[in-house]
């Protein structure tokens, strides 16, 4: 596991414990010689996450399209910050240069990464690690409606339980490292829309 790509709040939410459980992310990383890709701004989750990595030694690749780096929300202090046309070519980058992929607390945009990522897997497009840190339970209600859209079956649930939920950064890695991601029906599907 070379890096992991963390998807984040560009907030930093309403409680202290958000930043700080980005920060810890951040220093287990670089502890255990994992590289951070993300989303290459210095605000909120982002920044937080950041700067933690680069005070801990580590590694941190920034990916950031044209648009938003013009709004000088960039990470200008990064070595390896990258500016990209799009959103699409971003997310594309981010999911070409990582092995595993880890939302923390965010709005928005930080859901749609993660569900899109998710997607890829659930397709067999990538067999890398989905996981959710979820600090303070903020995720609860969504994993509750994940489970929702199992019982109402649109969601297999091979693929919903691809999704490691846990809420220490090292046991979160941990389970990233022994994942074996499920061949299921539509995988399969893909697998043979892929090769035809
Ligand atoms: P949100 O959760 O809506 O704050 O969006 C955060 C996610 O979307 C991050 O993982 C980023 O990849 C992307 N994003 C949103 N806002 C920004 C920003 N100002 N600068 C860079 N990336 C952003």
């Amino acid at each position: 596991m070379k890096r992991i790509c963390v998807f984040c709040g560009s907030s930093p939410g309403s409680r202290p414990e958000y930043a700080e459980a980005a920060r810890h992310l951040g220093v287990t990383l670089a502890e255990n010689d994992i590289g951070l890709v993300y989303g290459g701004a210095d605000v909120g989750m982002m920044g937080a996450i950041a700067s933690s990595v680069i005070a801990t030694g580590g590694s941190v690749t920034g990916i950031i399209p044209r648009q938003l780096a013009d709004q000088k929300v960039a990470f200008t202090g990064l070595a390896d910050l990258r500016i990209v046309d799009s959103m699409h070519q971003r997310k594309a980058l981010m999911e070409a240069l990582s092995d595993g992929f880890i939302a923390l607390p965010g709005g928005l945009g930080t859901i749609e990464e993660f569900f899109e990522i998710w997607t890829w897997a659930q397709l067999n497009m990538h067999r890398k690690p989905c996981g959710l840190l979820n600090v303070c339970h903020y995720f609860d209600r969504l994993l509750a409606f994940l489970d929702h859209t199992v019982e109402e079956q649109f969601v297999e649930i091979d693929h919903r339980r691809m999704i490691i939920v846990e809420k220490d950064p090292l046991t979160l890695i941990e389970r990233f490292r022994t994942y074996q991601p499920p061949v299921t029906d539509k995988a399969k599907w893909a697998l043979k829309m892929n090769n035809s």
